[in-house]
């Protein structure tokens, strides 16, 4: 039996949950009500990149300091 985990924290998931945790969904969309996937890919996969960027905007200030 294949178990659902959450897309964003990847823990289990408890039943009527679906892709994400309600807490997960607002870290992840910025609101309570997840899209879920009606989503298509690419869309995950843009917002997945604009977490990425994110980060990678940390690490360059964090370059720039020396
Ligand atoms: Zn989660």
């Amino acid at each position: 039996m294949k178990e659902r985990r959450c897309l964003y924290c990847y823990q289990p998931l408890p039943d009527g949950v679906i892709d994400f945790h309600p807490a997960c969904t607002k870290k992840f969309f910025g609101t309570e009500t997840a899209p879920t996937l009606d989503y298509d890919n690419e869309q995950m996969k843009e917002l997945a990149k604009e977490i990425v960027i994110k980060s990678v905007a940390v690490t360059e200030c964090n370059q720039n300091y020396h």
